[in-house]
């Protein structure tokens, strides 16, 4: 199948954005590319939720809902737009970052379990087992938060962003039985598996196929999840690796049927 969808878009509200990158960009983008359904997902942590890092402080929903006007603007009849946000797991209340009245406001809702970078000590950078470890608790805490029902997708699962080495390793380190046990929790929930074609960039088709990642999402497959593809821009040139999303969705032989509704063409 084609990818006809991107649920992972960052706007220059987003910090670590291009300064530049608007979301008229990233909708000419989904013309080029025939994209029929994109969704903007800026980072988010909500003001009425403690313990917001500096990174965070500033992104709150008086900060992201300025997106809904320029939204208004470009409305056209090709393209459909979805307003979200991508929040984070909350390692101090072993939950997520956004209160269920926030979430209720949004089109859809990514949370990650792999921003280690930021919320997990440093003290489980080594051994690498602590790490994977950190993360499948993250996973749970999330799925058993409150708020998981409003949960559309997991984002780049257990794939550590900013990691200080190859983060595969992490991956390879997760037996399949333990990955089952998370993702059958993820699959009951109805909450989907993103494939972050953010870290496929610099890959050759080759190297897509050997990385770690396609085990898990072999797996995430195997147990029912459905699945939801996600660009991971910061800038408008990141489209231009847009086309490994359909590379990856033929790998997994992928029907419309295995894509989280909200993104189904
Ligand atoms: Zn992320
Ligand atoms: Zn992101």
């Amino acid at each position: 199948m084609r990818v006809e969808h991107d649920f992972h878009l960052h706007t220059n509200l987003s910090v670590c954005a291009a300064r530049e990158v608007t979301a008229a960009d990233y909708v000419a983008n989904a013309r080029r590319l025939g994209l029929k359904k994109i969704g903007f997902s800026d980072h988010f942590w909500d003001a009425a939720i403690d313990g917001a890092n500096k990174f965070y402080q500033t992104q709150n929903y008086e900060h992201i809902i300025q997106l809904k006007p320029e939204l208004e603007a470009l409305r056209c009849d090709d393209i459909q737009f979805y307003f979200g946000c991508e929040t984070e797991y909350d390692p101090w209340r072993r939950g997520v970052a956004i209160t269920e009245e926030t979430a209720e406001k949004l089109d859809f809702l990514l949370v990650p379990n792999s921003h280690t970078h930021m919320m997990m000590p440093k003290d489980c950078y080594e051994p690498y087992q602590k790490h994977a470890d950190f993360m499948m608790q993250a996973l749970y805490d999330i799925l058993e938060s409150p708020v998981s029902r409003y949960i559309t997708a997991i984002a780049h699962p257990f794939e550590a962003v900013a990691c200080p080495y190859p983060n595969g390793i992490l991956i390879d380190l997760i037996p399949d039985d333990d990955f089952r046990r998370v993702l059958d929790v993820m699959a009951k929930k109805g909450i989907a598996f993103e494939i972050n074609v953010s870290s496929m960039q610099k890959k050759n088709h080759e190297e897509i196929e050997r990385a770690s990642q396609m085990r898990l999402f072999r797996l995430a497959r195997e147990q029912g999840c459905k699945f939801l593809f996600g660009s991971d821009s910061h800038r408008a040139a990141s489209h231009d690796f847009y086309g490994n999303a359909d590379f990856v969705a033929g790998l997994l032989e992928l029907k419309n049927d295995d894509i989280a509704p909200i993104a189904r063409i």
